[in-house]
């Protein structure tokens, strides 16, 4: 066995983080809208403005922090380190510079160090949320953080 990866499962009720910089929030609630059926099965968050606007115009229950410039996206990634959400569907702005450009970044790579679902855009969403594993649990592999501590921790 490798102790140096232990294993996660994706409950078959995912914690479903939603985002949407400005330009890209009426394409959000349209997605949220046109996915109704499926997403209200799940458990939402989201940050402040994209959260308050989902529950408004969609109809969807979800739990908000803060808004994104000011630590929403750092707190969805805490909630990634603490198992809390499993799967990220963020439509960020390709065109717009963002003040909380580098928040974007660590949320994007806390994502890739905990294996996290995690779509850019609407295209990717839809393949994510038509997946067969959305009606499943998945178990997916994240480094062993205890161990990596107690390793790093005997060898400095
Ligand atoms: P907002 O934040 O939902 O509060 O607008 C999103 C973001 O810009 O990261």
């Amino acid at each position: 066995m490798n102790e140096d990866f232990v294993t996660f499962t994706i409950r078959k009720k995912k914690n479903i983080a939603l985002i949407a910089h400005d330009n890209e929030k009426p394409k959000l609630i349209q997605w949220c809208k046109d996915n109704y059926e499926i997403l209200k099965e799940h458990s939402l968050y989201g940050t402040g403005t994209t959260a308050r606007m989902i529950t408004d115009k969609a109809g969807l229950s979800v739990k908000g922090y803060n808004s994104g410039p000011l630590g929403g996206d750092q707190q969805i990634g805490a909630k990634i380190v603490e198992g809390v959400i499993d799967f990220v569907v963020f439509f960020s702005d390709p065109l717009t510079a963002q003040p909380h450009d580098p928040d974007v970044k660590a949320l994007m790579r806390i994502a890739q160090v905990y294996d996290i679902p995690m779509a850019i855009n609407k295209a990717t969403a839809d393949f994510m949320l038509n997946s067969r594993f959305m009606a499943e649990e998945y178990d997916h592999e994240v480094i062993n953080f205890k161990k990596s501590v107690d390793d790093r921790a005997e060898t400095m």
